[in-house]
């Protein structure tokens, strides 16, 4: 087989819980520096498609590809190794140490550097840690503690967190969900300069559909585990097919 120019491939991917089908035979690639949103009503297998890719779901049939490396049966922890970062949760913070050192000590878990992983003596990726911090405009807040930061300034520290891993592609499941406008846009924002300095994939489902085809390069719509259409926003906008689903809701 000839090298794909996809960063991440899936290939005939079909899920089955039980007899239920949450994916049938759904395709998609994701291209190096593409902001790539996965869109459809609840329950059209969005959350696991990420998960497959992510590798938390070991799908029934089909595969998944990082480059040319065939991942489907790589565990989380080895994708994650490897470049593929997925959706973090508010819990990757420790509000009991300050932002700085939240990147820090994301950086010591990134290398496999645990001997001492609380023997944090302040110069351990001090430069790294702040320039992490610098890339989502948090560079003033190092001193201050994780637990005290406002809802879109923890947003960017979670991003920082993510970053340390250095990875190729992020996958993130609602991103924007339960935030204020003003949260969304720092959101939106970091995605959009992380597609466009460092050339990092980013794979992301989004109900805000404004937000997505203000931002995204390509959609892909699911509907009832199975790929409808995939394209650019403007094709995608114009696809009665899925004006029909969304009318349906
Ligand atoms: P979406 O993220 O698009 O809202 P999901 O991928 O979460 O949809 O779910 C797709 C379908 O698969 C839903 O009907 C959901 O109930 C079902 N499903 C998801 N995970 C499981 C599971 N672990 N066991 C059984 N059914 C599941
Ligand atoms: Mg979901």
């Amino acid at each position: 087989p000839s090298p794909s120019p996809a960063i991440v491939s899936v290939t005939s991917v079909s899920m089955h819980f039980g007899g239920f089908r949450a994916l049938d035979d759904v395709s998609i690639d994701l291209q190096r520096g593409e902001i790539h949103a996965i869109i459809g009503p609840n329950g059209a297998g969005k959350s696991t498609l990420l998960n497959v890719i992510s590798g938390l779901l070991r799908p029934t049939r089909g595969d998944v590809h990082y480059g040319d490396q065939r991942i489907t049966h790589v565990p989380p922890h080895r994708r994650a190794r490897l470049g593929i970062a997925r959706s973090f949760q508010i819990t990757s913070i420790f509000t009991g140490f300050t932002v700085h050192q939240n990147v820090q000590l994301a950086l010591l878990a990134q290398r496999g550097d645990c001997r001492h992983p609380f023997r944090l003596t302040g110069e351990r990726y001090r430069d790294e840690a702040h320039e992490l911090l610098a890339r989502v405009q948090i560079a003033g807040m190092g001193a201050r503690m994780g637990g005290e930061l406002a809802a879109g300034d923890r947003k960017r520290l979670e991003f920082a967190i993510a970053l340390a891993g250095d990875p190729q592609v992020l996958l993130l499941d609602e991103p924007t969900a339960g935030m204020s406008g003003a949260e969304r846009e720092i959101v939106v924002g970091i995605i959009r300069s992380l597609s466009a300095e460092r050339q990092i994939s980013v794979l992301f489902t989004e109900h805000d559909i404004d937000m997505v085809f203000d931002n995204a390069h390509r959609i892909t719509v699911m509907h009832q585990g199975r790929r409808l259409v995939q394209g650019t926003p403007a094709a995608v906008r114009s696809d009665p097919r899925v004006r029909d689903v969304y009318l349906g809701e």
